[in-house]
């Protein structure tokens, strides 16, 4: 068996589907892989949800990518009839003197992002749920919310293979030698492209061990459902918000379809294997959620656990993505490094590295392999 396409993307994460759809739709054949199924559960995008938010303190370029992404799902949502973003707002609480924040508030002024600034008081009657402690002021991003991500991974997928993306579930190895212009994938169908894209989330390190093993650092991260009390709605949207503070160890998100709300852990854990890790969270994951419950929502100090999930980030040194060209295979491309945000930018990315691909915009240079250090110095939240 054989196959030949203009470009074989290797990869059904929220990269990949992305990346595929941009280039079928400027009419090339595409064919997608992915071993275990686009959305499946080991990937960092088969989670329920995924935050889309627009602050990211000084750093325009992300703040912009999230504006143009999100315009960019709804309008894929709105075409395929599809509702999958949850306008919850996004509600970030700062701390006096958090630069950051104040950071933010000058960019999402200057991409004319909708935002509002309010004061520790403000949030206390508007969002009676939190505990404020060290909390001063706060900035709501009212257009900003939930992507229901594991369906959002498939409504793309769908929407590309009814262009004509052709899809398969397989698993492709990157040959020995750097002379090669076909793969033979698990299946034995041999594959042929003019350029193979590899958006792999946290296998790119075991693709591709002696270029990405010390670059990108998967990372073990828990997550957890815990249900609000019988016949309260104060916990749900629209009176709940999708909420972060970036001196908290979590963050999260209201209850949405009545599932609880969801905290996540955003301190990078311990490296995993994304094909063997247990997905059962541990008595001290668990125990670190409900420190964070009793500190900054008290009235679910005691909330039972409804469901977890054991996800991983895929973190470069610094945060940022990478999108590049591999250095010695001229045909193949790297997309990864989603770094514990880059689920709302994939259509910013699959924007960005299909116009690099068919060389028609500039590189971003902190895009690019040569970029990546070997240290883990996070910068970006
Ligand atoms: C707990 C948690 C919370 C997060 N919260 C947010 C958030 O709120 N907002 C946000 O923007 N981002 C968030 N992220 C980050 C975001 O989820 C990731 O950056 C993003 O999903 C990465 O997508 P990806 O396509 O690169 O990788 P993945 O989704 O992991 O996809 C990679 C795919 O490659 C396939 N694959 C691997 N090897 C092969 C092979 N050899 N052959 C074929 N297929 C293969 C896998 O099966 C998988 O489906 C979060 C991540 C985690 C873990």
């Amino acid at each position: 068996m054989s196959h030949t396409s203009d470009f074989v993307v290797v990869g059904g994460g929220v990269f990949g589907v992305w990346i595929a759809w941009f280039l079928r739709q400027r009419k090339y054949t595409v064919t997608l892989v992915d071993a275990y199924g686009a959305g499946n559960s080991r990937s960092s995008s088969g989670d329920e949800s995924r935050v889309i938010r627009m602050a990211y303190g000084a750093d325009a370029l992300y703040t912009r990518w999230a504006a143009h992404s999100l315009r960019l799902w709804q309008e894929l949502f709105a075409r395929v009839g599809v509702s999958l973003f949850v306008n919850t707002g996004m509600l970030w609480l700062a701390a006096d003197g958090d630069v950051s924040a104040k950071q933010s508030v000058g960019v999402l002024s200057e991409e004319g992002v909708e935002h509002e600034v309010i004061s520790e008081r403000q949030i206390a009657e508007r969002f009676p749920q939190f505990s404020l402690d060290d909390v001063k002021f706060g900035i709501f991003e009212p257009n900003s919310g939930i992507l229901m991500a594991r369906r959002s991974v498939v409504a793309v997928l769908d929407d590309a293979v009814r262009q004509g993306v052709q899809y398969r579930i397989d698993a492709i190895s990157p040959p020995a030698s750097r002379a090669f212009s076909e793969f033979k994938t698990a299946h034995g169908e041999t594959l042929s492209a003019g350029a193979y894209i590899f958006a792999c989330g946290a296998w790119l390190n075991k693709l591709f061990p002696e270029l990405l093993s010390t670059r990108l650092f998967p990372t073990r991260q828990a997550v957890f459902y815990f249900g609000t009390p019988a016949g309260h709605a104060e916990f749900q949207v629209p009176r709940m918000p999708t909420w972060l503070h970036r001196c908290d160890d979590m963050y999260g998100m209201p209850d949405i379809e009545n599932r609880g709300i969801k905290l996540a852990n955003d301190l990078h854990g311990p490296p995993v294997d994304p094909d063997s890790e247990n997905r059962l969270v541990s008595q001290a994951e668990e125990l670190q959620a409900r420190n964070y419950l009793r500190r900054r929502l008290p009235a679910l100090k005691d909330a039972p656990v409804l469901e977890t999930r054991i996800c991983q980030y895929e973190n470069t040194w610094n945060g940022d993505f990478l999108l590049d060209r591999h250095p010695e295979w001229n045909n193949v491309w790297l997309a990864g490094g989603g770094s514990g945000h880059g689920y709302k930018h994939g259509p910013a990315i699959g924007d960005y590295l299909s116009k690099q691909i068919l060389q028609e915009a500039p590189p971003e240079p902190r895009f690019s392999l040569a970029s990546k250090k070997e240290i883990q110095q996070r910068a970006i939240f």
